[in-house]
């Protein structure tokens, strides 16, 4: 695809997606096409579509903005269509799936649908549909992996840790994703990053914050029970890929609230086991020091890792009277927002950044630190839920 193509996309998908109503129109159109083209779809869905519809589109935002980018893109695309094999849809068929979405996007634009537009549409959807498949049907590995929970701990009144046991050993990179189905909330999959490295015995981590209104984290969270099995879809993500970073020698700056620590603390673990790292700052926040619940993980990496500086960030300082559990870090903490603090703390030009939380924290610090002077192609983030 050219550039005039990629941009062209990329202005149409803004204004088809510039509000939440005209958002919801496009993915109510596209599974619409999809459910009467292809009725045998429907069952790789939940039995609500409420809280699905939008996904596609969020999804397809992140693949529209690094168009002009295959080499950033590409990885992750391919990544989808294997990840994709997890609902046993043979890959020669996920051209139903852009077939969908491009009468989805002619239907959106009504009036203003141009040949041009058609062309640039179809050279992208066709992009993104070979790449998925060719790298499904190349894939030797599982479609999908059975975990048995083997352990759930509540850590503070929101953020479960659930250890599973896998049926097979994953191999995953830290920092990477996986999609999650749990009992209950049957083809709700829904994204979670493993906080430990891949482990050849088969052992995984995650780490669940309860999201206030959510179909799926609530249910974790409160209800999951030890035995009970999981099924999870092949990794995703590059967040920790050793990359031109690396090889240009830049230090690390990685900014973690809430449950994001997991794909950090799981990188760090990882390069814990080598010799080679260049130096890393870790900001990890939270709105209350109790929220730093695994702050004494990062603590005893860094006593052992020279390379290592973690920096807690709180919001408030005073823990609220209404909490009764514990009262978290008895260390110095950093009060403040903690895009804010980060770039009050030093010159961040020339690191690499990884940022990881809600989707809120996650724009906040970016544009914090684009503001400080930080190249956006150093800013890493996962695409967001
Ligand atoms: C790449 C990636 C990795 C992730 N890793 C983890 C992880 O390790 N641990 C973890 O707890 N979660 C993680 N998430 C978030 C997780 O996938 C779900 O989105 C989250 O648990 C909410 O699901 P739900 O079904 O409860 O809410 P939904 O029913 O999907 O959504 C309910 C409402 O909450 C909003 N919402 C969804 N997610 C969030 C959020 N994170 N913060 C604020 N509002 C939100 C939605 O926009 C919607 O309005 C990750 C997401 C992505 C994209």
């Amino acid at each position: 695809m050219d550039s005039r193509q990629c941009s062209l996309i990329r202005t149409n998908f803004e204004s088809l997606t510039d509000s939440p109503d005209r958002t919801h129109a496009l993915s109510n159109s596209f599974y619409s096409i999809l459910f009467a083209r292809h009725p045998e779809t429907r069952e790789f869905f939940p039995a609500t579509m409420a809280g699905q519809r939008d996904r596609i589109v969020r999804g397809l935002a992140h693949i529209v903005d690094g168009l002009d980018r295959p080499e950033s893109v590409l990885p992750l695309v391919r990544q989808l269509g294997r990840e994709h094999r997890k609902h046993g849809l043979d890959p020669s068929r996920f051209a139903c799936l852009t077939e969908a979405l491009a009468l989805a996007v002619e239907q959106a634009n009504g009036e203003n649908w141009t040949r041009d537009l058609a062309e640039s549409w179809c050279t992208a959807l066709d992009l993104i549909t070979t790449a998925m498949s060719e790298a499904a049907e190349a894939d030797e590995g599982p479609a999908a992996w059975v975990g048995t929970v083997i352990e759930h701990r509540l850590v503070t009144d929101d953020i479960a840790v659930i250890r599973l046991q896998l049926d097979k050993p994953m191999d995953y990179a830290a920092g990477q994703y996986v999609s999650v189905q749990v009992p209950g909330r049957l083809r709700m999959w829904r994204y979670l990053s493993p906080a430990i490295p891949a482990d050849r015995t088969g052992l995984i981590e995650f780490h669940v914050r309860r999201v206030s209104g959510g179909w799926v984290s609530p249910s974790i969270v409160r209800h999951t029970q030890v035995g009970e099995t999981w099924v999870l879809g092949s990794p995703l993500g590059s967040l920790g890929a050793r990359d031109d970073g690396d090889r240009a020698g830049r230090p690390r700056l990685m900014i973690a609230s809430g449950t994001g620590i997991a794909p950090i603390r799981a990188q760090l673990m990882a390069m814990a086991q080598r010799t080679d790292n260049l130096p890393t700052h870790v900001f990890y926040s939270g709105r209350f020091p109790y929220d730093l619940y695994d702050l004494p993980t990062l603590e005893s990496l860094a006593r052992i890792s020279p390379w290592l500086t973690v920096v807690p960030v709180v919001e408030n300082t005073e823990t609220p009277l209404w909490h009764t559990g514990s009262s978290g870090p008895g260390t110095a903490v950093r009060e403040g927002v903690v895009g804010q603090v980060v770039a009050e703390h030093g010159t961040w030009t020339d690191h690499d950044v990884q940022i990881c939380g809600s989707p809120s924290m996650v724009r906040a610090t970016t544009f914090r630190l684009r503001a400080a002077g930080v190249p956006v192609a150093r800013i890493h983030h996962d695409p967001q839920p």
